[in-house]
């Protein structure tokens, strides 16, 4: 049976991918969900070329001109992620994803209320990750959570059965094609 393909950030499979060499391995994600799906693991910080362990990083600025910057150093990293992340999309096209389940709070792969710091130092619950924020633009049909959300049972059969419908239609545009199953 062919499995639903679904993109998904690396660290949540339990890879050392973080800024500090760690991961942020979710039990349920690895071990259940990924009985029934197919990864793809993007990690938009190790294959932009910053490298384990880097410094930590955060969103600033104003909402639609965010930047990317480092925090100890100030580097605005930006422009190389932004480059980045058009190119990976336009990879991921080939892939066919159903659906992707970001890392939440993370500048580069978080999908909503990443902090943000403002000209005052001040930090607010308003941000996108840069990447993410591409990969929504790019597939803006592909159904999308993050970890933390999925941890809600109604949300994360909310979101299951988006996939399943995304599946379904993917199958409609190409005829003669598999379905999985859930059972
Ligand atoms: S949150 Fe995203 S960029 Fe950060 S380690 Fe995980 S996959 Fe990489």
């Amino acid at each position: 049976m062919e499995k639903i393909k679904l993109g998904i950030s690396t660290c949540l499979l339990g890879e050392p991918v973080r800024y500090d060499g760690g991961h942020k391995l979710d039990r349920f994600l690895k071990d259940t969900l990924g009985q029934y799906v197919e990864y793809v693991p993007v990690c938009p910080e190790v294959e932009c070329g910053l490298g384990t362990p880097r410094e930590s990083m955060h969103l600033e600025g104003e909402t639609g001109a965010l930047r990317l910057v480092t925090s100890r150093t100030k580097m605005d990293l930006t422009d190389r992620m932004l480059s980045w992340s058009n190119k990976r999309v336009r990879e991921l096209e080939a892939e066919e994803l159903c659906g992707f389940i970001f890392k939440s709070n993370s500048p580069s792969s978080g999908m909503e209320r990443v902090r943000v710091l403002d000209p005052k130092g001040v930090p607010h619950k308003t941000g996108v990750g840069i990447f993410a924020g591409v990969f929504m633009h790019h597939f803006p049909l592909i159904p999308v959570e993050d970890e933390g959300r999925l941890h809600d049972v109604s949300l994360r059969e909310n979101f299951i059965e988006r996939l399943f419908a995304f599946q379904r239609w993917r199958q409609t545009l190409t005829p003669g094609r598999k379905t999985v199953r859930l059972e």
